[in-house]
């Protein structure tokens, strides 16, 4: 989309052309992830992000960090967390 690309502005060509969340391939899913508040530590690992700080400032130049819901993370952690409610009642 050329006509996109020339309106971008010179800060914004700056941090694609240095963020490895940018040219990644998967960036969508990582925004996801980062919005519905997956720990960094699993979004470094999966994605294969080398730091906190390169998910940060991608986040902080796209204004996605007002945009996360951590009740989406919570949710998704008491539903994995089933075994352990099993444990828990077997036991008492
Ligand atoms: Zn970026």
């Amino acid at each position: 989309m050329p006509s996109f690309k020339r309106s971008l502005s010179d800060r914004k060509k700056k941090h694609i052309a240095v963020c490895p969340i940018c040219q990644h391939p998967l960036k969508k899913e990582i925004e996801e992830d980062y919005l519905h508040c997956v720990p960094f530590r699993h979004i470094r690992k999966v994605y294969g992000i080398h730091s906190d700080r390169i998910i940060i400032s991608h986040a902080r130049f796209f204004g996605l960090e007002e945009k996360r819901n951590r009740d989406f993370f919570y949710w998704q952690f008491i539903e994995n967390v089933d075994f352990e409610k099993e444990f828990v009642l077997n036991t008492l």
